[in-house]
């Protein structure tokens, strides 16, 4: 058994001062505060020095880590997210991939998803490979702009879909739902997303179990049917439904979400629908003028926005930065909302028989320690 003791503890709404915590199997056995709890006898015992103890944050939707590509080095890019406290990642791929490109993709990541090194890879965020060229950072090179067939897709689905946990598209593509409807013939309780669209609500609400928007306000469109009155469109469905959860890429100068856009979407959202992802890539494009000493946003070679360089530590400190949000906020942000989207009950909260997948940070989300099952990691 393992006694984690002198930690603050990250709860879902609160906070326990000077609390204790115990790992058994992998698993949080019990936790509460030090003057009330014992460290059991014979117990291995870790002392937090006053830190604080969270779940291990969950990225949903990262192409990268460091500099390596998931399809190429999921395990360098896993690692890499590791030790900034990332205990559960989603590997994404992208729709510039050819359909052998993206089988061979999703092989490469499940192969290293049962190694050590891949050991925070449970599963695939598949960003695409139905969405709108219109919107998307490679318009050009899209080998789905095509009309939609199952031939195309069905090899996909019939290879990858146990190991693919969300499914982007953008629902205003002719055919779209045919292809929902063979998905969930596969696997009825799969998750949709709805990215790089220009759907109007009514193309948004006919697809069956979407329960995500992609980067929240980014690489939408604007359905403008009067000159000089706003249209619906996927932002406006995205913060009028309930049920769906918003991504938001937070940068440390607010260019892919403006920090007054960051705080109405979590005034309409509430703190329970809003989800930080990494959406990290790996482009070295010419830093345009105005970006000097950005560290977190990517360009690509025509000096257009490409995705950032986040890791989620980050993102949560720009977020308590441009929304005032507390430490208690981005946990929620950052690990519970993620597991509850995806319907993972025994991670992303400290609780009794969760996986314990835990955090030390200090209260500006610097990570000291990352435990892995209970196991700390170097
Ligand atoms: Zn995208």
């Amino acid at each position: 058994m393992l006694a984690i003791i002198n930690a603050h503890l990250i709860m879902p709404d609160h906070l326990i001062p000077e609390g204790i915590l115990l790992v058994e199997d992998g698993r949080i056995k019990d936790f509460g505060e030090m003057r009330l709890m014992s460290v059991p006898e014979g117990a291995e015992v870790l002392d937090a020095g006053g830190a604080f103890l969270g779940p291990g944050l969950i990225d949903i939707h990262t192409h990268s880590g460091g500099s390596a590509w998931f399809y190429e080095e999921p395990g360098a890019a896993a690692r890499h997210h590791l030790a900034h406290g990332t205990t559960s990642v989603l590997p994404t791929l992208y729709f510039n991939l050819t359909l052998q490109q993206l089988l061979d993709g999703v092989d490469v990541v499940r192969q290293a998803a049962g190694t050590k090194e891949g050991a925070n890879i449970r599963g695939i965020y598949m960003e695409g490979p139905y969405l709108n060229p219109k919107y998307g950072a490679d318009r050009e090179n899209n080998p789905w702009k095509g009309d939609i067939d199952s031939k195309d897709y069905q090899p996909l689905i019939d290879r990858a879909t146990d190991f693919i946990r969300v499914w982007c598209l953008a629902p205003e593509r002719p055919g779209v739902l045919d292809f929902v409807d063979d998905v969930l013939k596969k696997d009825p309780n799969m998750i949709f997303s709805v990215a790089h669209s220009e759907a109007s609500p009514d193309q948004i609400n006919a697809v069956e179990n979407l329960r995500l928007a992609t980067h929240h306000t980014n690489a939408t469109g604007d359905l403008v049917k009067y000159p000089e009155v706003r249209g619906v469109c996927v932002d406006e469905t995205v913060n009028y439904r309930d049920d769906i959860y918003a991504e938001l890429i937070c940068d440390s100068r607010g260019i892919h979400v403006d920090p007054y856009m960051l705080r109405l979407v979590l005034k309409i959202k509430g703190k329970s629908r809003v989800i930080l992802v990494s959406d990290a890539c790996v482009f070295d494009g010419p830093i345009p003028p105005g970006y000097d000493g950005v560290t977190d946003i990517n360009f690509d070679h025509a000096g257009e926005i490409a995705g950032s360089k986040l890791t989620l530590d980050r993102a949560c400190r720009n977020m308590m930065v441009h929304t005032g949000a507390s430490l208690v906020d981005v946990f929620r942000y950052a690990s519970l909302n993620p597991a509850d989207m995806l319907g993972w009950k025994d991670r992303g909260r400290i609780k009794r028989g969760a996986v314990a997948d835990l955090v030390l940070t200090d209260h500006w989300m610097n990570i000291s320690k990352v435990l892995l099952a209970g196991v700390p990691q170097d």
